[in-house]
């Protein structure tokens, strides 16, 4: 991709290019202050992947009036022909799949394996909500009375806004925008400031697929002058957000002054229960990537790995000999096992953590400090990071780090596994490493978190199942699947009468 050059997108499919507008009814627009901001690459920060427009409230606005006009046509067009466009894009990804893998490395780091799966997963969202078109079941159901009809059909709610984080850009962008187009919603999307690249290159694809103007708009900038005026917007009968809790109470209680549909995706630390009959091995492997895979920048990172005493010692060990030798570095080497963290306030974000769990009288067994000589002297990198003998109510095991900093917790066995995992204020995601077949039945009931894997670490969602949690994780939505479909619909129930006479429910019976 080209560095030197500074054109403005004259289309979507010019990939070239480093300006980015903001994509309001099919245009391209500059903001409405003419201002911009740089989107740099956190493994080498020398480097501006793009720039990008600043927006505010009018921006919002324009982006909202556009969405409007163009759903009082999208609605109409039969949801199996929505779907279509949505399946094309997702032979498009498929083409650029490599290309986009290599942009959003760049632009938030993740190793090159990790992007490739994100847009992988856009993918697979495209053809599963292409499936949802021929779908949309709703019930037909029985009348009490005769000769009546019932059923109830799902319609599409309006103008949808969505506001994601930065470190799923094409995937969480796409568990929004799809399954919304599909229902027959118009949508207006304010990306993470850190990672607006990936966001465009899904909304080119479903552009150049042949979604009409005005479907899908843009809008970049900050969370407190974009995302706030979406939330806040009149028009904007949806909202979802993916990102922290702080963030989700914040945009939960301007949703709820005008009753507006909300979906709040949240912050998480994820328990992995270790017991001693696991299969060490596995649980090993399947630790340090929930860890450190996305830098432990996942919502479902396992953060906290809570081992029982008969195998604790062996597994500290050999976890942290493991740990000390994943290979940290520029995501674009294919070698590389672990990438930077998002930016300057995250890597001091983690670091404070360190210092934390150190106070807190948690033993560092490994990693704690930036590195920043040689080749990571541009980057926000930072050591793998493990401390053991932490103990449950310690802040290092409580609060989401959202860094390459993982929690070891002693346990006395199940019970004691679950009561510790369930202690806290999250419940996203969760695991257990056992071979006994009774205790991973129990786990599944009594893990409070809204995914529970067994015999695998806590991340590894696929798009087709209800994806979210329970707690401060969320407010009781889930995207992904079906969850998806309810949430960007609204319920019409029909009662369609052809007695050709007045019937009167609950009273037209025989006492
Ligand atoms: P963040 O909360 O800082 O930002 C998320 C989005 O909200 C960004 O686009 C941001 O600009 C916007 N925003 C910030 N302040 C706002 C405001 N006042 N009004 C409206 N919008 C505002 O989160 P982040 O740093 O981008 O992402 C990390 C967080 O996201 C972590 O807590 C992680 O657990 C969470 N996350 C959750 C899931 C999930 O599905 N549960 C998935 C990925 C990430």
């Amino acid at each position: 991709m080209a560095t030197e050059t500074l054109a403005t997108p004259a289309t979507l499919s010019d990939t070239q290019t480093r300006v980015f507008k903001n994509f309001i009814d099919g245009e391209w627009v500059e903001s409405s202050s003419g201002e911009t901001f740089e989107d740099r690459n956190p493994a080498d920060t020398r480097e501006v992947v793009g720039i990008f427009q600043k927006s505010s409230k009018a921006d919002v606005d324009a982006a909202v009036a556009a969405a409007k006009r163009a759903f009082t046509k999208w609605r109409l067009v039969p949801a199996p022909r929505r779907a279509e466009i949505v399946f094309r894009a997702a032979e498009i990804l498929i083409e650029r799949k490599q290309d986009h893998a290599r942009d959003m490395t760049r632009e938030m780091g993740k190793v090159l394996a990790e992007t490739r799966g994100d847009v992988q997963e856009a993918i697979d969202a495209a053809y599963y909500n292409a499936g949802e078109g021929r779908r949309m079941f709703g019930p037909t159901t029985p009348s009490e009375m005769p000769n009546k009809f019932a059923m109830a059909v799902r319609q599409p709610i309006g103008v949808c806004g969505m506001i994601t984080p930065w470190n799923f850009p094409m995937a969480i962008s796409s568990w929004k925008l799809l399954p919304a187009v599909v229902c027959g919603n118009t949508c207006v999307i304010k990306p993470a400031q850190d990672t607006p690249l990936s966001t465009f290159n899904l909304v080119r694809a479903l552009v150049d697929a042949g979604l009409p103007k005005g479907v899908i708009n843009i809008v970049t900038g900050f969370g407190a002058e974009v995302g706030t005026p979406l939330a806040e917007h009149r028009d904007v009968r949806a909202i979802s957000l993916t990102g922290s809790s702080a963030v989700g109470r914040i945009v939960g209680g301007i949703a709820a002054q005008s009753f507006k549909h909300c979906s709040l995706e949240l912050g998480g630390k994820n328990p992995m229960i270790v017991l001693d009959d696991a299969n060490l091995d596995l649980a090993i492997e399947g630790g340090l990537w929930g860890g450190f895979g996305t830098t432990g920048q996942r919502c479902t990172a396992t953060s906290r790995i809570i081992v029982q005493k008969g195998v604790y010692r062996e597994f500290v060990e050999r976890y942290v000999d493991r740990a000390k030798k994943l290979k940290v570095g520029n995501g674009l080497d294919e070698t590389v096992q672990m990438g930077p963290a998002i930016n300057q306030k995250q890597l001091e974000t983690d670091l404070s953590y360190v210092e934390i769990g150190r106070a807190e009288g948690a033993k560092l067994l490994t990693g704690g400090h930036r590195l920043d000589k040689g080749e990571y002297q541009y980057g926000w990198f930072m050591e793998p990071t493990v401390f053991s003998e932490v103990a449950p109510k310690m802040r290092i095991a409580q609060e989401e780090v959202f860094g390459p900093v993982v929690s070891i917790i002693p346990c006395d066995g199940l019970e004691d596994a679950i009561d510790i995992a369930n202690d806290i204020e999250y419940g996203l995601s969760s695991s257990i490493y056992t071979k006994d077949v009774n205790k991973a039945f129990s786990a599944m009931r009594d893990l409070d978190a809204g995914i529970t894997y067994i015999n695998a670490p806590t991340i590894g969602a696929e798009v087709h199942l209800p994806f979210g949690g329970t707690k401060a994780t969320g407010n009781g939505h889930r995207e992904g699947g079906i969850g998806a479909i309810d949430f960007y619909t609204e319920w019409k129930s029909v009662y369609v009468d052809y007695s050709d006479k007045l019937q009167k429910a609950q009273i037209d019976r025989p006492e």
